[in-house]
């Protein structure tokens, strides 16, 4: 365990996915000798994606881990200091902030939280043993790689409805599967999904197993209808979950302002929050872009917002 010495701090940045690591290296370079605690997914989400394909800087791809290990080695280059931990309760009441990282107290002038969101996921044992290999949870990452092939969709949301369509892109023909008879997605992104020959709806049905970890790939679904029962299967080549995500923000859920599903609202263009000197960037505060270059994006903004508020605040 890498601890600091002193346990007050300028900055405090935590989560250690492209969002953070990117505020840790603008603060790094501007001196504020930040310290940035790694969290429970150290990395991040790309730490569970394969080729990294659309980060841009690398024409041949790039595998999530490593891209993460660079990203993190070019903070630490210029200083910054990652931690290993959780916080797990928040203080922001008060100047300085005070935050409990693992047993210990910290305590910081400024803050950014770059927590990210966690896939929400089916929670079958088969479906964990398939991640990376066949199931996913990111359309935008893996789609490419279900050229004229079948695969399956769960959900009935915006982003179900999105990532379905995305995904007619590369495969031959793709099954949404709803528990409900009825979407929540918007009107105008059902229609959109309706209207494409390649989507397919299976209504009233949820998967209850990814078949076949054996195999170390997926061949098909068991399912079940919510109706009536019924047990059937469904030949597919890969499976994306499409069922929400749960923003990181549970040390500061009654103490920021959130929207109703629990993402930190920022003022405006910037990353500050309604606490002043809190900053959010990435995932915990998007759920509409979500991607490793614009929490990366976010994560510099945060940086240069709590730059311009140390300096401020003396
Ligand atoms: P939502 O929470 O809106 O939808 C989640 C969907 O998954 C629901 O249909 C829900 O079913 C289903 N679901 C949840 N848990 C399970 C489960 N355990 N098993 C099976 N199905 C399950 O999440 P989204 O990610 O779709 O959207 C999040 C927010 O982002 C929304 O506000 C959305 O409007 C927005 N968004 C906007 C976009 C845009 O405007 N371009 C694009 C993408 C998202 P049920 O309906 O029965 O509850």
């Amino acid at each position: 365990m890498n601890q600091p010495q002193a346990n007050h701090h300028r900055l405090l940045i935590l989560g250690t996915g492209p969002a953070g690591l990117t505020a840790a290296l603008y603060a790094a370079r501007a001196d504020l000798e930040p310290v940035i605690v790694d969290g429970t997914q150290p990395g991040g989400q790309l730490m569970i994606t394969t080729d990294v394909e659309n980060y841009p800087g690398f024409p041949e791809g790039i595998q999530g881990p490593e891209l993460m290990q660079r990203f993190r080695q070019q903070a630490e280059r210029f200083g910054a200091q990652v931690i290993n931990g959780q916080v797990s309760e928040a203080d922001l009441r008060a100047k300085p902030f005070r935050l409990k990282l693992d047993a210990n107290e910290v305590t910081c002038d400024a803050l950014i939280i770059a927590t990210g969101a966690s896939a929400r996921w089916l929670g079958l044992p088969s479906e964990q043993a398939l991640m990376g290999h066949g199931v996913s949870a990111c359309a935008t990452c893996d789609g490419f790689f279900f050229r004229d092939k079948e695969i399956a969709v769960v959900g009935g949301g915006d982003t179900a409805m999105e990532e379905a369509t995305f995904l007619t892109k590369f495969a031959s023909k793709v099954s949404v599967i709803h528990r409900r008879d009825e979407l929540r997605a918007s009107k105008a992104m059902q229609q959109r999904a309706m209207e494409n020959p390649k989507i397919d709806f299976v209504w009233n049905t949820v998967v209850t197993e990814v078949l076949d970890p054996e195999q170390k790939k997926v061949s098909g679904l068991r399912l079940r209808n919510t109706a009536d029962g019924k047990e059937s299967s469904l030949a597919v080549e890969g499976l994306f979950l499409a069922i929400g995500h749960v923003p990181n923000t549970a040390p500061f859920a009654d103490q920021l302002e959130t929207d109703a599903s629990g993402y930190i609202l920022t003022e405006g263009k910037s990353t500050r929050t309604n606490v002043p000197g809190v900053f959010a960037a990435g995932d915990v505060q998007d759920h509409v872009y979500r991607q490793a270059v614009s929490a990366a994006g976010s994560g510099c903004m945060a940086a240069l917002d709590a730059e311009r508020f140390l300096v401020e605040s003396g």
